[in-house]
């Protein structure tokens, strides 16, 4: 288990239900999104209506499932979840569409991954609140129609880029969740401590903030394994000393990079001089899926400068070889 990546992992969700923030004041950071959120949601109170269509994107770990959550919260009303690989089939999405009541959420998270037969199902819903269901087969088939309850729909994805136009035109709502800053991560570090009944020092939140690659769910996760190295070698609270060992410890460096960062850095620099090299190839060389290092790791190595996505391939970017003491072959 690979405590930086922002993917989600069995563990955390143990303490999610804890953490997660439930209103847009808890929500910390993505300011522009709260601001234009908060308007649409009065908009849509006033009015007595249900919120319009929203889809949210980004990385994994900003999020998404969060906000979505902080969103039926603050319309007052139920939030149901599920997710674009969960549905099958197109009579999978009709029966959960047909369960909703006025104002719910539906919340897909992944929604990227619906099949095409499924998603077609979504379109009148989304655009109609209607869907026609086929009963009976052979010739003695017959459609029928049925009114679906004004809800709203709630998508997340990782990968915006994937999705139809179709679909994505039917979101009157579209926002993309940014990494965050680092004091925003001190931020949830301190509130996530406080919860978790830990003392942590201002410095040591802002020590583990700069390692946590800009992603809530990694400065979580990252809190907790500091907070068990506090709790077993130290008298259970974390200053920047505690901060210092524990990240020694596990291998975390100043820059928030661990070892598959190094070794997927290290890959390109050596085996492949510096790049450009394909995906696939660089994914077989570290042993890696390449979706998931497409999505998840190399992602925040693009973002920090270590790497460059070309048309040619993945290539090292200067700072790599500065960081790294490496030589330009
Ligand atoms: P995925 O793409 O994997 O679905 P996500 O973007 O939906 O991820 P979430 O599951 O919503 O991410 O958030 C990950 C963790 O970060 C949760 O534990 C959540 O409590 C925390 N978190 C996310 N955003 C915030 C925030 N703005 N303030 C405080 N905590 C946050």
């Amino acid at each position: 288990k690979r405590i930086m990546s922002s993917d989600l992992q069995l563990e955390d969700n143990e303490i999610e239900s804890n953490i997660r923030p439930l209103t847009l004041s808890d929500y910390i950071g993505q300011t522009a999104i709260k601001e234009n959120i908060k308007i649409f949601i009065e908009a849509a109170k006033q009015r007595g209506e249900a919120l319009d269509h929203v889809l949210l994107y980004g990385p994994p770990g900003l999020g998404k499932t969060t906000m979505a959550g902080v969103i039926a919260s603050e319309m007052g009303v139920k939030f149901k979840v599920t997710s674009g690989p969960a549905i099958e089939k197109p009579g999978d999405i009709a029966a959960i569409l047909n369960n909703l009541q006025h104002g719910d959420i539906l919340f897909i998270d992944e929604i990227h991954r619906m099949s095409r037969h499924v998603e077609e199902v979504l379109y009148s819903a989304m655009e109609d609140y209607c869907i026609d269901i086929v009963v009976g087969k052979g010739p003695a088939a017959k459609s029928i129609r049925l009114t679906l309850p004004k809800f709203t729909l709630i998508g997340a994805t990782t990968r915006a880029g994937m999705l139809s136009s179709p679909l994505r035109d039917r979101f009157g709502i579209i926002q993309r969740l940014e990494y965050y800053t680092m004091q925003e991560l001190g931020c949830i570090l301190k509130r996530t401590a406080a919860i978790l009944q830990t003392p942590i020092t201002e410095e040591a939140a802002l020590e583990l903030a700069k390692c946590s690659r800009g992603t809530p769910r990694v400065a979580n996760r990252l809190l907790k394994r500091v907070r068990d190295i506090a709790l077993i070698k130290y008298d259970n609270h974390i200053d920047e000393e505690v901060c210092t060992k524990a990240l020694e410890l596990l291998s975390i460096d100043r820059n928030g990079l661990d070892d598959i960062d190094r070794r997927i850095i290290q890959a390109i620099a050596l085996q492949f001089k510096g790049g450009p090299v394909g995906l696939d190839t660089l994914a077989a060389a570290i042993g890696e899926e390449r979706d998931t290092l497409e999505d998840v790791y190399e992602p925040y190595l693009i973002q920090q400068g270590y790497m460059q996505r070309t048309p040619r391939g993945r290539m090292l970017a200067p700072k790599a070889y500065e960081t790294f003491e490496l030589k330009t072959l």
